[in-house]
């Protein structure tokens, strides 16, 4: 396996190499898709601790979901930005990531909410008086008689509630790299169209059987692109998050894996934006003032993104 990787990373080392002695393209980021998560009947995480509002991510991500769309649009007038949804429909995440790679994303940035288990508390919310009886006998052997008496006793009464989390903040996830074959699967699913390897000369740009084993290679290399660029905007996304002064928990892979950012393929993000179930989070994602900072937090990622990607000569090399 390790040998493996080194001679991949090897292959990969000098592909990246010819790529990057070929003329620069000017305008890499030309089409973002926006993903409100969730919708219709598939409702997400709903606020159930005690004092919630009871707030629906399917909402909270639509409602920032489309203040990001509003916000990208005004600010990268030259970047086409799809929204998956701007109502209350129901969506698969066959139907999300269809919509995207109909779309030709060069980006895709999928809005959700975290939910966690929430823990039961237990409290006294008063006393209720029972019947209780002492049993006492009387007499022995065959004579022997049972006797109970009943008496009153105040016992507590107890109830039981949601406690909210104590977690909160923002978290960036990325596809996971061992799920890179999912990946790979919708490069080749897609259209080499897609890929930015063509634009550098329109005229001269074949197609790539990707089920070769060179193709098989390429698509391989465009999955680690990928996960490269997602790792940047998913970084520039924290680090946005941290200058508003909101807790920025970081960039994280899923185990299980994320179906819809490996069904896409492009660049994808999945920005869980703040805790449902956390009493402060909930109210600031319910928030016009939460939303609106969150999707021009985003924007401000998008922008850093769309400058590295377009001049890289022009920042310093990221990491
Ligand atoms: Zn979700």
């Amino acid at each position: 396996m390790l040998k493996n990787s080194i001679i991949r990373n090897g292959l990969l080392f000098f592909a990246l190499l010819i790529s990057a002695t070929l003329p620069a393209q000017t305008k890499k980021l030309n089409t973002i898709i926006v993903d409100a998560g969730h919708g219709g009947t598939d409702v997400g995480a709903v606020g159930q601790y005690e004092g919630s509002l009871k707030a629906r991510e399917k909402d909270i991500t639509l409602a920032i979901s489309n203040k990001l769309v509003a916000e990208l649009r005004k600010q990268l007038p030259d970047v086409k930005v799809v929204p998956t949804r701007t109502t209350d429909i129901y969506q698969d995440p066959k139907t999300k990531a269809k919509i995207a790679n109909d779309n030709k994303g060069d980006l895709f940035i999928s809005i959700h909410a975290d939910a966690v288990n929430l823990k039961t508390g237990k409290r006294q919310i008063g006393t209720k008086t029972v019947t209780k009886y002492k049993v006492t006998y009387t007499g022995k052997g065959k004579n022997r008689k049972k006797k109970s008496t009943p008496y009153k006793e105040e016992v507590p009464v107890y109830e039981y509630y949601k406690i909210p989390t104590t977690r909160k903040g923002t978290s960036v996830y990325l596809f996971a790299a061992h799920k890179t074959e999912d990946k790979i699967r919708s490069i080749k699913d897609g259209d080499i169209e897609d890929f930015e390897m063509h634009g550098h000369d329109d005229t001269t740009s074949t197609k790539i059987d990707f089920n070769s084993p060179e193709g098989r290679h390429i698509a391989q290399i465009y999955a680690k692109r990928y996960q490269e660029k997602s790792d940047l905007i998913a970084t520039l996304v924290n680090e946005e998050v941290a200058r508003v002064g909101r807790e920025a928990l970081g960039v994280y892979q899923r185990q299980v894996g994320i179906w819809v950012l490996q069904a896409t393929n492009m660049p994808a993000i999945l920005v869980e934006t703040g805790f449902i179930a956390n009493y402060e989070d909930e109210r600031y994602l319910v928030s016009e003032k939460g939303q609106q900072e969150l999707a021009e937090v985003i924007t401000r990622a998008v922008i850093r993104y769309k400058n590295q990607l377009e001049n890289p000569q022009q920042v310093p090399a990221n990491k």
